[in-house]
């Protein structure tokens, strides 16, 4: 083929096509389908993938491709399908529905420089073309910020210099050195007896090369050895050892050791639960499984040796952790059932290790990935089941271009290999329960702990009873009395700060003013660290006000319950008690997340104090008692899955506690305790749960009976946004069928962010065939006017997030 179409690094609706470049001669066998080439565009050098070849093209004159930048595609024709798949599901470009399918690593950075034009090297000043000496092209930043860059200026204005762009590959493989013998085992034992007791060292090496004939890193040598790099120099002079460089994986979990683990013998509940699954193994079908129990039940035992039975047929396996509870923990289970047949990826490695666990998978050096949500594209081509683990977590959601969620794109990938997925959860989602009770999915039920283990017991405190009773602290009577009990029998706590949606911000107690953002609509968040405050959309920073800016009032104070003023109460009452806290503030560097809960596990603390991400994955025996101190904090967003969120991170929080030997309890604290999410979850009384809400759904017009998708659109002209808002609501309005519900134009939760008015328009609808199309239409015809104003249009086909 001589011709290759290729999709080019340009996310734009004008680029939004493939374009035809030639293929040179020494490349028209090379070129594949799902590789990636440079290519030029317009005056600059971009990155692209050839989506497609042929002979020929309807075009005249092509450009050629520049570079290829792999020998084998790094998207196989699945994925490439899954890609076309994507651009129309969530409406991006096609360029953004490709790379959001490959690591980071493989995207390209752009690059410019200066390089002589042809022929022009003998009018040039004689100090610039030392600069070009072994080089072709001087990179921007040196060639501008040196002490030459009027001088080069010259020389470009002269037009003896261009401007030239260039792609540069972020991609690094890692090597490290080695060492081998360069001659038989007979050789180097006849040498051992040549070299003279005083080269101790060297007589040292070569033994150790005859005990370990083989090849080792050099750095292990010299630590085995405890020799320097010398000793082993004047051996390869001789010709004895050799020295290579050599591509390394960069492993993240290399210094721990997995023992291997041999699986259980399912009990009769996940015996009768996986057989199904099996049986789709076998048969090749393609079967959405709703595994549906408690915290405990061994829901995990039962993703292991379905995972097992497909590796035994030959097949691959993705296993889909929730980003916070791919914990050390949860990556050990899998790695000590299968070993070396595991990559892990997930957002807390660097990015060349998780280019490098990616690559793993690319060369079929593995069986099964553990990862969070981008771990779904990994390319396996023999893909035997799919696992979501907690698939009620919103994090399987991405919350950015392509807003694609983890479960559809799994559900799609599982039917063109034919295989089952399994959607696991404690507390399903509403959507896929409803599936599952429709049988569209195929129902799963574990409805006992192991061993029978009873659920804890959970107290619900009323706080509004608490201050009547004049209790002013944020520790009800009875948590700090079962605190104490804790610290007494050496047993351990969790205590979940409810945060999410509760930040603390800054108000006078004289005039009632709150310290808004002055570019969004929010207000700052007070960090204690650097006496400041914070505004988390578009990190403006200012310190905080000694007085108030409006009355001048010292009165000024932080109000709401961050970590940190709960540790600090926590001091108060409890001096003697150990605490950990985990929050975004002590777990931002890498590793520290590890840490904080190994040191933890050991026993290093009494208590765990953290938000959200303590929730999940924690089963360390020791936890007896969990602690949960505002339950409603989320109830109050505008979202009509507050509720559901509710519920759910109550029920898990719970799970934490009594999950060995010794029994566990539950505190929560609300202001809020007759709402059903609440009491409910005391309970953990899920199915009572979902019969109540599935009625408010219905009553409202919510999923699961209705779908939904939202249109935001924003700019930083008030009368514009409202504008545009109020054209696309009456464009839907007229086009849609009067089934549908359109909401708006109204302001978003958000009404400002960055300075950017947001205002939106929400559809609910059942069946819309035209729904895709008309959204398109809204977006080619904004995204054309672009460069004259700069109006932005986000939809979000089921939205997560109603922000
Ligand atoms: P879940 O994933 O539903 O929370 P797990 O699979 O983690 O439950 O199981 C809970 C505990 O029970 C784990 O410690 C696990 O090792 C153990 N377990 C699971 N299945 C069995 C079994 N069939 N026999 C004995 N122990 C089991
Ligand atoms: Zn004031
Ligand atoms: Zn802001």
């Amino acid at each position: 083929m001589s011709v290759a179409s290729v999709i080019v690094d340009v996310p734009a609706k004008q680029t939004d096509r493939e374009f035809d470049y030639a293929i040179p001669k020494k490349w028209e066998n090379v070129i594949q389908r799902g590789m990636r080439v440079i290519v030029p565009f317009g005056p600059r050098m971009v990155q692209g993938f050839v989506a497609g070849l042929k002979e020929k093209s309807d075009f005249g004159k092509l450009r050629n491709i520049k570079e290829i930048l792999d020998i084998e595609p790094v998207l196989n024709e699945e994925l490439l399908n899954l890609g076309n798949w994507l651009t129309e599901e969530t409406m991006c470009f096609k360029i953004q529905a490709l790379q959001s399918m490959l690591p980071s690593a493989l995207k390209a950075k752009y690059d410019k420089g200066l390089r002589i034009v042809e022929g022009k090297d003998t009018l040039i000043a004689a100090e610039l073309l030392d600069s070009f000496h072994n080089k072709d092209v001087i990179p921007w930043k040196e060639a501008t910020e040196g002490n030459q860059a009027s001088l080069f200026q010259k020389e470009v204005q002269k037009g003896n210099l261009e401007v030239v762009y260039f792609v540069k590959d972020q991609l690094n493989k890692k090597t490290a050195r080695f060492v081998s013998p360069n001659v038989s085992l007979t050789e180097l034992e006849r040498h051992l007896s040549t070299i003279p007791d005083r080269a101790r060292k060297q007589r040292e090496l070569i033994s150790y090369f005859i005990e370990n004939y083989g090849k080792v890193q050099l750095k292990d040598l010299l630590a085995a050895v405890e020799t320097t790099h010398s000793t082993v120099k004047s051996l390869a002079a001789k010709g004895l050892l050799m020295e290579s460089d050599e591509e390394v994986y960069r492993d993240p979990y290399k210094d721990r050791t997995f023992d291997k683990t041999s699986p259980f013998i399912l009990t009769e509940e996940q015996q009768a639960a996986i057989e199904p699954v099996r049986k789709s193994i076998e048969k090749d079908l393609h079967d959405v499984f709703l595994l549906y129990g408690v915290t405990g039940s061994g829901k995990t035992e039962i993703y292991l040796q379905a995972i097992d039975a497909v590796i035994k047929k030959g097949g691959e396996a993705i296993m889909l952790v929730p980003e916070i509870s791919l914990t050390p923990q949860t990556v050990k289970r899998f790695k000590e059932r299968f070993g070396e047949q595991v990559a892990v990826m997930h957002s807390g490695l660097s990015i060349g290790e998780r280019y490098d666990e990616w690559r793993k998978i690319h060369r079929k050096e593995v069986k099964l990935v553990v990862g969070a949500r981008s771990a779904i594209f990994a390319p396996f081509e023999n893909l035997g089941i799919i696992v979501i683990d907690e698939e009620h977590e919103s994090s399987y959601k991405q919350e950015e271009t392509p807003r694609y969620h983890a479960r559809d794109v799994a559900i799609r990938r599982a039917q063109s290999h034919k295989c089952p997925v399994i959607l696991g959860s404690a507390t399903p989602t509403l959507e896929s329960f409803a599936r599952a009770k429709k049988d569209v999915y195929k129902l799963l039920t574990l409805e006992k702990r192991m061993n029978n283990r009873a659920l804890p017991g959970v107290s619900i405190i009323d706080m509004r009873e608490e201050l009547r009773a004049g209790n002013r602290s944020m520790f009800s009577g009875m948590l700090f009395t079962k605190l104490k009990e804790r610290l007494d029998r050496d047993e351990q706590t969790v205590l979940l700060l409810n945060k999410r949606g509760h930040s603390s911000f800054v108000m006078c107690r004289n005039c009632g003013l709150v310290t808004d953002c002055p570019n969004c609509d929010i207000s700052l968040t007070y960090h204690r660290y650097n006496h400041s405050l914070k505004c988390h959309y578009c990190a403006h920073e200012e310190p905080m006000p000694a007085v108030c800016p409006d009355c001048g009032s010292d009165h000024i104070r932080f109000f709401g319950t961050g970590t940190q003023k709960v540790e600090e109460e926590l001091g108060k009452i409890l001096p003697e008690a150990r605490v950990i806290r985990m929050d975004v503030d002590t777990t931002s560097r890498k590793g520290s997340h590890e840490r904080l809960l190994n040191a933890f596990q050991e026993g290093q603390a009494d208590i765990l104090l953290g938000t959200q991400m303590i929730a999940k994955g924690l089963d360390f025996p020791n936890i007896t008692l969990v602690g949960v101190l505002t339950a409603d904090t989320m109830l109050h967003l505008p979202d009509f899955r507050s509720s559901e969120k509710t519920f759910q991170l109550l029920t898990q929080v719970s799970g934490r506690a009594g999950r060995h030997e010794k029994a566990g309890e539950v505190v929560i604290q609300t202001y809020t305790p007759e709402h059903y999410s609440i009491e409910l979850s005391g309970f953990q009384d899920y199915d009572a749960f979902y019969e109540r809400e599935m009625y408010i759904r219905r009553m409202n017009n919510y999923p699961p009976y209705y779908y939904m998708a939202l249109v935001t659109v924003s700019h930083e002209d008030l009368m514009e946004t409202v504008a545009a808002t109020e054209k696309i609501t009456s464009y839907l309005k007229s086009g849609l069928s009067p089934a549908a519900i359109v909401l708006g134009p109204v302001a978003s939760p958000i009404s400002r962010i960055k300075n950017r008015y947001r205002y939106q328009c929400l559809i609910k609808y059942k069946r819309e065939p035209k729904l895709k199309k008309m959204l398109r239409t809204i977006l080619e015809n904004y995204q054309q006017g672009t460069a004259k104003n700069d109006l932005q249009i986000n939809i979000d086909l089921n939205p997560q997030i109603m922000m």
